[in-house]
């Protein structure tokens, strides 16, 4: 793992031929490298500041080990900042996946551009549920905007197994998100996904009809889900759902791609929402745990 980077850093510290501890100038060379490696990886200007300064903090005056390579170390302090910015880290206690700790029917909104991987992954949440947890799930689309978008719902929520909710032509999306509750209520359901219209780029409409469904229906996770192929995008994109209806987790899709991840890494600092869910296929079975080690990892090179 790391090759690229290892190898730059070797590079650094060859060139040093320094022995005992790592000097502010050794760190200064191999943070610069460190900068370079996380900002092809896509990670957001800021984070890579906050990050670089973290990991001279650490790097600077330490021990060079006779186990390891100056360069191997310092990979391992840069491993653990990272780790630590995506919600890991020794001590951390990493919970991953969605919370269903609240009173049934438990209402999920999914929110996220067009295109994202809204639809299918609110079809990839409800299979997972259904199986994994036994639980009783409702699909509802809201996109009243692209019918076909609810009959896509209409054709997952059947490969998940599940139910979705009748189509009312007419409907607003509070009206249904209204209707799918009370449907959920009335029919004992443990869980509801609220599938809301995405748009091809972010605008007031979108976050003022997200943010009523999001005020009457009161969910219990507002899951962001967003494209790990769109890069800095996904940042702006993060922040401005976070801002105006507020996310308590982020979904990243696409990860079977070959984006870096380093979007994971920006939207995280930037919402301080936790990514809970990675999106690796178009499959519905194709639905991963998070974990902050295999994304640093990943990050890294
Ligand atoms: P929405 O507009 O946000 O609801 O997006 P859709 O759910 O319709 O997804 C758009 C396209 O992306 C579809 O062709 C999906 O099959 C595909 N897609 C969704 N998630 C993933 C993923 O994790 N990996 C890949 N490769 N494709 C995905």
């Amino acid at each position: 793992m790391f090759e690229a980077l290892s190898g730059k850093l070797n590079g650094v510290f060859d060139r040093l031929r320094r022995r005992g501890a790592l000097t502010e100038a050794d760190v200064a060379e191999a943070s610069r490298e460190v900068r370079i490696a996380l900002l092809e990886a896509d990670v957001a200007l800021p984070v890579v500041k906050d990050i670089v300064a973290k990991v001279r903090e650490r790097a600077v005056g330490q021990e060079v080990l006779r186990s390891v390579s100056p360069a191997q170390q310092v990979i391992k302090i840069v491993n653990d900042c990272l780790v630590e910015a995506l919600g890991g880290g020794e001590g951390v206690e990493h919970v991953p996946g969605i919370s269903l700790n609240a009173a049934s029917p438990v209402p999920i909104l999914m929110v996220g551009l067009q295109g994202s991987g809204k639809t299918t992954t609110s079809g990839k949440i409800a299979l997972r549920l259904r199986t994994r947890e036994k639980k009783k799930v409702l699909l509802a689309s809201l996109d009243v905007h692209r019918p076909a978008a609810q009959l896509q719902l209409e054709t997952l929520a059947k490969q998940a197994g599940v139910t979705s909710l009748p189509i009312i032509q007419g409907q607003s999306p509070l009206e249904i998100a209204q209707r799918a509750m009370q449907v959920a209520r009335g029919e004992l359901y443990d869980v509801v996904i609220l599938d809301t219209a995405g748009r091809l780029s972010i605008d007031e409409a979108l976050m003022e009809e997200v943010a009523q469904v999001k005020a009457a229906t009161r969910p219990h996770e507002s899951l962001l889900v967003v494209d790990a192929m769109t890069g800095q995008d996904a940042v702006q994109t993060a922040r401005a759902f976070n801002e105006r209806v507020g996310i308590t987790g982020i979904v990243m899709t696409r990860i079977d791609g070959d984006a870096r991840g380093g979007a994971a890494l920006s939207m995280r600092a930037v919402t301080g929402a936790p990514i809970k869910l990675l999106g690796a296929g178009e499959k519905l079975e194709a639905l991963e745990d998070f974990h902050p080690d295999r994304i640093a990892g990943r990050i890294l090179g």
